[in-house]
C-alpha cells in the first residue's frame, strides 16, 4: 500500500507492506502523515504563528515549550556542541536575508528581528521547565532536523508492520523489509540528473538523509545554497551531495547537513559519529565512508 502527501515543501511518500488488515494499515498511515503536519505546524521558520516563531518573539524571557518543540531543541543545541558550531540551530535570520523567508504553500515572506553576531550558545534550554531563553533577538531554525523528525515519529506508527518506507523527498526511514522477505534497495539520487541513481543502498531499520546543493538556491546571491556555514555565511562547495546513514532519520539529517558544511572534515565527522556515508564530489567522484 503507498500514499503520497505534500508537507514541508516536499512530497512525502509511505510505503507498507500491509499483512492482512489494509484497514488498519490505512489509519496507521494516516497518523504517519499527522506526523508531519505537527512537526510543520510546530516549527516552521516560514508561519510567524508556528510554536517555534511565537517563541523566537520572546527575548530574556524562559518561554515554556511543548514536549515536540523541547526534543528538537534540545537535539538541536546537542549537535551544535557535537559539531563546534558547524551545525548551528541559529542561523535562521541568516537564511532569511539570503531569501529562503517565503512560505511554499502562501508565498508570503517573513522578516525576523535578529541581533548581528548570534550563534547556538544564546539559546538556553531549562529541562526542568522545558522552557527556551533567547539571550538576544535571532531567529531558530530546525530545518536541518525537522524532516527527520517527523520521519522517525512516523516510522513508529508504522512499526507494527513487516516493512515500510517513509520517503520524505529522498531523507527516509526504511523498516523490515521488502515483500520478498529482503532488505530494501534505496537509491541516492544523481545530483544533476534527478531521473539516474548514482549509489544503491541496502537498507534494513536505518535511515538516510541527503544534503545537497542543488536542491535550493538563494535568490538574492548565486554563489549561496541553502547549507551556510555559520561563521563565514557562505556555502561550502567541497560536496555537491552528502548522504548519511544512521540508526534513527532525525540524526541522519542532523549528520547529512553537518558533513556538507564540514567540507574537506565531513569524513573525519562520519567516522568519529560512527555512522556511514556516501559523498559526492563536484565533477562526481563517489567517496564512501563508514564500510558501506
Ligand atoms: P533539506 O531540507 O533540503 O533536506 P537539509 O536537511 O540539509 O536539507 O537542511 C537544510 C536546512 O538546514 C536549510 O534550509 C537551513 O534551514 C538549515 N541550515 C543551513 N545551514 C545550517 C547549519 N550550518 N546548521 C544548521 N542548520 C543549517
Ligand atoms: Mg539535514
Amino acid at each position: 500500500m503507498r500514499r503520497t502527501k505534500l508537507y514541508m515543501d516536499t512530497v512525502v511518500d509511505i510505503q507498507v507492506i500491509p499483512g492482512n488488515s489494509e484497514q488498519e494499515a490505512e489509519a496507521r498511515i494516516r497518523r504517519a502523515f499527522d506526523a508531519f503536519r505537527k512537526v510543520e505546524d510546530t516549527c516552521s521558520r516560514f508561519s510567524p504563528d508556528s510554536e517555534l516563531m511565537a517563541a523566537c518573539r520572546q527575548i530574556m524571557t524562559p518561554v515554556p515549550v511543548s514536549p515536540l518543540l523541547f526534543e528538537l531543541l534540545c537535539f538541536a543545541l546537542q549537535f551544535a556542541e557535537w559539531t563546534g558550531g558547524i551545525f548551528d540551530p541559529a542561523v535562521g535570520k541568516v537564511m532569511e536575508e539570503y531569501g529562503f523567508n517565503r512560505h511554499y504553500l502562501t508565498g508570503q515572506s517573513i522578516q525576523s528581528p535578529a541581533a548581528d553576531h548570534t550563534s547556538y550558545r544564546d539559546i538556553l534550554l531549562n529541562e526542568q521547565d522545558r522552557t527556551v531563553y533567547l539571550c538576544k533577538p535571532l531567529v531558530i531554525d530546525l530545518g536541518a532536523i525537522a524532516k527527520g523528525f517527523a520521519i522517525d515519529l512516523a516510522a513508529k506508527e508504522l512499526e507494527p508492520f513487516d516493512g515500510f518506507i517513509v520517503n520524505a523527498g529522498g531523507d527516509l526511514y526504511a523498516g523490515g523489509h521488502n515483500d520478498r522477505g529482503e532488505p530494501w534497495e534505496i537509491g541516492i539520487q544523481h545530483p544533476t540528473e534527478p531521473e539516474r541513481i548514482l549509489y544503491k543502498l541496502s537498507l534494513s531499520n536505518e535511515a538516510v538523509c541527503t544534503s545537497g546543493s542543488y536542491e535550493r538556491k538563494s535568490a538574492t546571491n548565486p554563489e549561496i545554497h541553502h547549507l551556510i556555514h555559520p561563521t563565514s555565511k557562505y556555502s561550502p562547495n567541497t560536496w555537491v551531495s552528502c548522504s548519511v546513514v544512521a540508526p534513527f532519520a532525525m540524526l541522519a539529517d542532523a549528520a547529512s547537513t553537518a558533513s556538507f558544511v564540514y567540507g574537506p572534515e565531513a569524513q573525519t565527522f562520519i567516522e568519529n559519529m560512527e555512522l556511514k556515508g556516501v559523498l559526492v564530489t563536484p565533477d562526481l567522484q563517489i567517496v564512501t565512508v563508514g564500510g558501506i
